[in-house]
């Protein structure tokens, strides 16, 4: 760790760094992870676009596909799917038959927008763990799906519009997908039209979606579905819709009392990171001789690790908890986040 960020000093880049580097190598497009400032970024082809549209269509990006290597410095570099969101990565570094692994953030559950994490094994793992703890068990996700297009049929069935607060890049387009069947039109709010696009251009298919400021006048709500962002919520776009449920997706959800707090009518579990049994499965899975655990619940899981027999340690991160739309961030770290 350097004052910069995550430093590889045999390849002399950073991973994720937090302050503007020479090279900076990114493991996916979210804000606590691609910032701003660096002279060169190397991500997945499929971050490119995405990292684009967040720092400015001036940055020197270059993308790799997942699985091809290139050498920098001593090292042998390589991307390969994290699951998380579009173009998430792992990043493999190979030193002098040294392998280490940056997750950047991940999950293990199946998503039909990206491709699937991609167990591999190394020496070293660095893991995230923003749903660190044992609190946190996904229910199946065709369940969620299912509870998420009822809550709509239901709202139908009485006249009032849905409308889904999501994070903008990640979990919007995942909701999306899983509505694809033609239960009634669906509108997005402005934050989601870039990101919506950049996934129908990768070749993610989704289902036909229009702005609501592209609505004509005095159209008739009551069957439609409204995909915003969760700083929506409380202010007075959202006030067009007279009859309206809110409902929140996230994975923050799963922790009794958030639902109330943010004052919405309902809340469904869905994250688009690894739940506690999925990180502790993937250190099994790339059975390393040590793990440095990041992003999260840092000191908790690491200590579990420990006491499961690994050598584990928290690493520090500069940003836990940041305040942002687009990041599952802890309640408890940030207050109450969005
Ligand atoms: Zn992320
Ligand atoms: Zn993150």
């Amino acid at each position: 760790m350097r004052p910069a960020g995550l430093f590889c000093p045999q390849g002399d880049f950073y991973i994720d760094p937090w302050r503007p580097v020479t090279r900076a190598v990114i493991t996916h497009a979210h804000s606590d992870h691609a910032r701003w400032g660096s002279k060169q970024y190397l991500c997945a082809t499929d971050s490119v676009s995405l990292l684009r549209d967040r720092l400015g269509t001036d940055i020197a990006v270059t993308g790799l596909n997942y699985g091809e290597s290139i050498l920098v410095g001593s090292v042998r570099l390589s991307f390969h799917p994290a699951g998380h969101i579009l173009g998430s990565s792992q990043i493999r570094i190979e030193n002098a038959g040294h392998v280490s692994i940056v997750t950047g953030d991940y999950k293990r559950e199946p998503d039909t927008t990206c491709p699937g994490f991609e167990p591999l094994s190394a020496h070293c793992l660095v893991t995230e763990s923003t749903f660190g703890l044992p609190v946190f068990k996904w229910p199946d996700t065709t369940l969620t799906a299912q509870d998420i297009r009822s809550w709509w049929l239901d709202n139908q069935a009485l006249g009032v519009t849905s409308i889904l607060y999501g994070y903008a890049l990640g979990k919007s387009q995942r909701v999306l997908n899983m509505l694809q069947d033609d239960i009634g039109p669906i509108f997005i709010h402005g934050a989601l039209h870039k990101p919506i696009d950049a996934y129908r251009l990768a070749g993610v298919r989704l289902p036909e979606t229009k702005l609501v400021s592209q609505a004509p006048k005095d159209f008739d709500f009551s069957r439609a579905m409204i995909l915003a962002v969760p700083s929506a919520h409380g202010t007075s776009w959202i006030n067009r819709f007279r009859n309206r449920s809110t409902a929140m997706v996230s994975g923050w959800m799963q922790i009794r009392g958030n639902r109330r707090r943010r004052a919405m009518d309902r809340g469904f579990v869905l994250s688009d990171h690894a739940d506690w049994d999925s990180l502790i499965r993937t250190v099994r899975e790339v059975a390393p001789e040590e793990v440095w655990v990041t992003h999260g619940f840092a000191d908790i899981f690491s200590r579990h690790l420990r006491d499961l027999g690994w050598n584990a340690l928290p690493l520090k991160t500069e940003f836990i908890g940041e305040v942002n739309e687009d990041k599952e961030s802890a309640p408890t770290a940030a207050g109450e986040t969005e």
